[in-house]
């Protein structure tokens, strides 16, 4: 037997009882007639005493051990001297009577404790040892837990769980494929999903009416630091709803995932259009654990002589409480030159401070101290607020306001931990229209049905009618992350290939690519729509983290790669001939 107990397990009222624990030697203190090391496993830690005058062969042995040796010991629960507190095993230990070596470790090249000394490749190349510690293993936990409660509750509310094919075929929308060569078709490929949305419509023409999966997609982007090449939906699609049902469905599930994981009760969603999450917060995912929102200013900061805000789209600001003494001219200085990095590109930051002495402005020469007042009632401005001011071109000068708004939350400490502010996002637009290709894209995926107001305007509109169309179109936001989206789909054949058509897909193109969505929308496709969430960054997000990478048991790096198995890699010419690949020869190894 490798043991009676988990390490976790023991306490005062096991006293005098022999037990056999196995485990990890984590740590390892030698007090001369006495040896203590702490044994660790998944599930806690149990300090064992080794002692001299008891047998000193044994305590010899113990001394020898090294970090990370896998132990078996059995030995006598004791009542501890000094005891821990802080561990729920620290009122004992355990008197040492036989000791096994299961097997030795190298030192590691980190140390496996909460706070590692190990930089993020080195944790990556050994995760096996990363894995050991109990940050790690908490968040993998976690993710477990979450993945069963999401099949409890959806399950519960009659969707199916169906797996769909990995090997799809590759289609030009959306982001890169990773692509697969066929052996058996030469020259032929495959693709990875990059979500299975396709799949689930059809699942729906076939007639399964809920379906969900919590499945992995593939994506070559550019990473970023909350980017994965593969990483995990919970993926869902209904029949015979509206978006309401969806919203309703999903925010019973969000609300039980909370519940269930975290003990926290989330009060009913609010909801807002994209239109106005642009114009209130210059996002569509808003952060709404602070409230800061936008004030456009033009009606009263244009036509006063100051010539920026007179030649600007958009004069708009934001109103920082209580920061009006906080920030010294030069703060202001240092914060507008934040603003002027090229990652935000801000030309110029404009301030407004509502003090004891009165009012003090970067523009105070162009506008009177009534003027000033009048902008800081438009923002409910007390004495000791601070109003920042941006100006430009709408679009830009609403996202760099954005960012300022969200630098302002941080500094202030306005994002506090343990607080959760969940939002829809609703009415996205259908297309975007890209000046550097000359065409449309589908906003959400080419899939996604306008609202049924706008059907018809889409059938017959000119080119800029298209513009302006909206998408029965939803996403989930928390505390300002994206953790999902979805839409009612269009389920009338005519309907999507107009669609098609305005993404600039030729009858042939949308024929071979969608054929088969297109002819299954001929018999008899219901009404339906879905969503999926974002699985690793829920993890992240219910955690008040920001890197999904820590809920990802084996993730890639920056650059894409698998830093422990050491993918991607070249592959042999005979695997390349085979696959009927010709690689300048050069490139093969
Ligand atoms: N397939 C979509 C995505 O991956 C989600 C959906 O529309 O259901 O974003």
């Amino acid at each position: 037997m490798y043991r009676t107990h988990k390490c976790s397990e023991l306490r005062i009222e096991h006293v005098g009882q022999e037990v056999t624990l196995s485990g990890w030697l984590a740590t390892s203190r030698d007090l001369g007639g006495m040896t203590f090391i702490d044994l660790r496993d998944r599930y806690g830690i149990t300090q064992l005493l080794f002692n001299m005058d008891d047998d000193a062969d044994l305590c010899g042995r113990a001394r020898k051990l090294g970090r990370e040796f896998v132990l078996r010991i059995t030995g006598v629960v004791s009542e501890r001297s000094s005891k821990n507190p802080n561990r729920p095993t620290g009122d004992i230990e355990i008197q040492v009577k036989t000791l096994e070596v299961l097997n030795a470790a190298k030192t590691p090249p980190f140390t496996i404790e909460e706070n590692t000394d190990g930089g993020d490749d080195l944790r990556m190349k050994y995760r096996y040892l990363d894995l050991r510690r109990d940050k790690v293993q908490k968040n993998i936990i976690f993710r477990s837990n979450l993945a069963l409660e999401t099949r409890k509750y959806l399950t519960s509310q009659d969707f199916v769980e169906v797996e769909t094919p990995f090997l799809i075929k590759s289609t030009p929308e959306g982001a890169r494929d990773f692509v697969v060569p066929s052996r058996m078709n030469k020259g032929q490929f495959y693709a990875l999903p990059q979500s299975p949305q396709t799949f689930k419509q059809i699942l729906m023409v076939g007639g399964l009416d809920k379906y969900f999966q919590i499945v992995k997609c593939f994506r070559d982007e550019d990473l970023r630091a909350d980017r994965q090449p593969e990483f995990t939906q919970i993926d869902c699609e209904m029949s015979f709803v509206t978006q309401e049902d969806i919203l309703n469905t999903f925010e019973g599930l969000t609300k039980h995932l909370f519940k269930a994981t975290l003990g926290k009760e989330l009060g009913d969603f609010p909801r807002m259009f994209y239109d106005d999450a642009m114009k209130l917060y210059g996002s569509d995912k808003p952060d709404l654990r602070f409230d800061m929102q936008f004030v456009e200013l033009n009606d009263v900061a244009k036509g006063k002589g100051f010539g920026v805000f007179d030649s600007a789209e958009l004069v708009v600001g934001i109103c920082a409480k209580g920061q009006a003494t906080e920030y010294s001219n030069k703060d202001i200085k240092k914060l507008t030159e934040w603003m002027q990095r090229p990652q935000i590109g801000a030309k110029g930051l404009v301030y407004v401070k509502f003090t004891a002495d009165g009012v003090k402005s970067s523009v105070g020469k162009f506008y009177s101290d009534e003027d000033l007042q009048a902008w800081g009632k438009l923002y409910g401005a007390e004495e000791g607020d601070m109003l920042l001011v941006l100006s430009g071109e709408t679009e830009k000068t609403r996202k760099r306001l954005n960012e300022l708004r969200l630098e302002m939350g941080r500094r202030m400490g306005l994002m506090k931990e343990g607080d959760f502010k969940p939002l829809w996002v609703l009415d996205f637009p259908l297309l975007e229209w890209d000046e550097d290709s000359n065409r449309f894209h589908a906003m959400h995926h080419p899939f996604t049905s306008p609202k049924k107001n706008d059907v018809e305007r889409m059938l017959n509109g000119d080119h800029e009618t298209m513009k302006a169309l909206r998408a029965d179109a939803y996403d989930l936001v928390i505390n300002g992350v994206e953790i999902g989206g979805g839409s009612i789909r269009i389920h009338d054949r005519e309907l999507q290939s107009k669609n098609f058509d305005l993404l600039g897909f030729t009858k042939e193109e949308a024929e071979a690519q969608f054929g088969f969505l297109l002819g299954a929308f001929e018999y008899g496709a219901p009404p339906h729509g879905g969503i999926a969430f974002g699985f690793d960054r829920l993890c992240a997000v219910l955690n008040g983290q920001n890197s999904i990478r820590d809920f990802i048991a084996f993730p890639k790096n920056n650059q894409g790669r698998d830093m422990m198995i050491d993918a991607p890699s070249p592959i042999h010419g005979e695997q390349l001939e085979e696959l009927g690949i010709d690689l300048k020869k050069e490139e093969v190894v």
